[in-house]
């Protein structure tokens, strides 16, 4: 039997614990599990950190199930790499192992007036004013505020920096001290790509920076170590993996550009999940971006390895918007429901939504901006809001690539992309419409999870995947080639682009 390489992908939306063949990649075997969102605010985004633990458990072992019932021996699984949502922030206690306080979810806008003190306090009142150290805006996405946020307004997270029992992380962070022990010695660490996220590390050192620490007043020592993308971490301590090691550990952006193998300077590709990011590899120099982006560490493939860096165009409310269409509107019973809803209008209509339900991110970065439907007649209906909610999600990946083209001097060609949402061909379509390139999906769209796997499999101690161009996997993929005039394409972008201007200054 070939060797076999496990990932947690532990996404906003749900967990899933996948199999991959390491010399094939091929997909083994898989499950899933939704996670909750609590709003216990209006703008507030939380988690539940033990719920988060007991779906990755639950995917594990019924994984493991379905791996004996394929009579597939589990020991055949060499190692375990984790891939998570970024920026979402939890504190513990490491002597109870008991989270202190929900994990504060990426999207969560309860720091919007902190951000905006900090870029009044800013020289020039600059959002940009951390850029040259961090490549981020000062803005509520990353967990820097949050932490704050957390350090201010929660009693028990004061009192257990003050008896040092506090214990910062990112979710991957979570997962990997939870999976190697917890407060039985469990390893409190992190990888660079996900601490680039946090608006707390030097990008260009490697290191969490002193003075962004003292620029939030984040006390040090509760911060995980940081370490690269792919080398062994700790060993799993419980359940039917128990002893296998974890070695790969990569945000879910920078694991879909592996996933998708982007290796080289100028590859791209774009993930659409409950947001959506396009993420352009520009090899081991980190380049400013003079138009919204973001710059960020992609990965470290090992220790000795340099790190690879990436321009990044966020969208907070991509695939979110058709969850906010089933869960707040029942419009659709399920997210999938969207694409027959949107087929049978088979446009919007002349309406136009922006969903900027958590501000707008790149290129804008607003956080005041919010969600508006526009366009509305006697005769518009949820079939045409459906087709609005996927053309929107079209429309923002188009504006962060013209950020992109523009930033590098050199156009993208075509799009590679990955994601929960790719499995909707008329989203895929409309994207190649709305962008006038070809979009190319992979038949098998779980990017994020086997760049994890491969990262895990090619570090130091397990090498069992081969990361070298010339052993790298052929993924057979699906391609979408634009089928409407540019003209038409631009009027629609036109119109979309005065709607995103009526959401950033709706109340004025
Ligand atoms: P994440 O990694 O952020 O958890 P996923 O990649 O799992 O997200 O994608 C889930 C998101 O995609 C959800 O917000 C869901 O509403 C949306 N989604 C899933 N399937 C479809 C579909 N067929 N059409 C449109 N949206 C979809």
């Amino acid at each position: 039997m070939e060797p076999l390489i496990a990932a947690i992908d532990q996404g906003t939306s749900s967990t899933r614990f996948l199999v991959f063949n390491a010399k094939t990649a091929e997909l083994i075997s898989h499950h899933q599990v939704e996670i909750n969102q609590s709003f216990p605010k209006e703008g507030w985004v939380e988690e539940d950190p033990k719920e988060i633990m007991q779906s990755v458990y639950e995917c594990m072992e019924r994984t493991c199930e379905k791996l004996c019932q394929l009579n597939i021996d589990i020991s055949n699984i060499k190692a375990v790499g984790v891939t998570n949502q970024r920026e979402t922030t939890l504190v513990w206690d490491k002597v109870t192992g008991e989270p202190l306080y929900n994990a504060i979810v990426w999207l969560d806008l309860r720091t919007q007036s902190t951000v905006e003190r900090l870029i009044n306090k800013a020289p020039g009142r600059n959002k940009n004013h951390l850029k040259h150290k961090t490549g981020l805006p000062i803005s509520t996405y990353f967990s820097a505020v949050k932490l704050r946020w957390l350090l201010d307004n929660v009693d028990e997270v004061q009192q257990a920096v003050l008896s040092e029992r506090a214990m910062f992380g990112t979710v991957d962070s979570w997962i990997i001290w939870c999976l190697t022990g917890g407060r039985n010695g469990g390893v409190h660490c992190t990888d660079v790509s996900n601490a680039s996220r946090t608006m707390l590390f030097n990008i260009h050192t490697l290191e969490w920076d002193p003075e962004l620490c003292r620029y939030f007043d984040v006390p040090m020592e509760i911060l995980p170590k940081v370490r690269s993308s792919s080398e062994i971490y700790g060993w799993m301590k419980a359940g039917s993996l128990a002893g296998v090691p974890i070695s790969g550990c990569l945000g879910d952006q920078s694991a879909a550009l592996v996933g998708q193998m982007c290796f080289k300077e100028g590859q791209a590709k774009n993930t659409y999940g409950t947001g959506c990011f396009l993420l352009r590899n520009t090899g081991t120099k980190p380049v400013v971006s003079e138009h919204g982006l973001l710059t960020t560490v992609a990965y470290k493939l090992g220790k000795d390895e340099p790190a690879c860096y990436a321009l990044e165009g966020s969208v907070a409310i991509a695939g979110a918007v058709v969850r906010w269409l089933k869960d707040n509107m029942g419009i659709v019973q399920s997210s999938s429901e969207i694409e027959k809803l949107a087929a049978a209008a088979g446009t919007s209509y002349g309406c136009y939504f922006v969903p900027a339900f958590s501000g707008l991110y790149a290129p804008y970065w607003e956080p005041s901006a919010r969600g508006i439907i526009c366009g509305l007649t006697q005769f518009t209906n949820r079939n045409h809001l459906a087709f609005a909610a996927l053309e929107a999600v079209c429309f923002q990946t188009r504006e962060i690539l013209d950020a992109m083209n523009q930033d590098s001097g050199v156009p993208l060609t075509q799009l590679q992309v990955d994601g929960g949402m790719t499995s909707n061909r008329l989203l895929m379509q409309l994207q190649a419409d709305i962008l006038c390139i070809p979009v190319v999906r992979p038949t098998m769209s779980e990017t994020s999870a086997l760049g994890a796997a491969m990262a895990a499999g090619a570090a130091e101690g397990v090498e069992v995947w081969n990361l070298s161009p010339d052993h790298l996997p052929h993924v057979s993929s699906e391609k979408y080639d634009p089928q409407i005039n540019s003209d038409e394409s631009e009027f629609r972008f036109a119109r979309w682009k005065k709607a995103v201007q009526k959401a950033m200054n709706w109340e004025t």
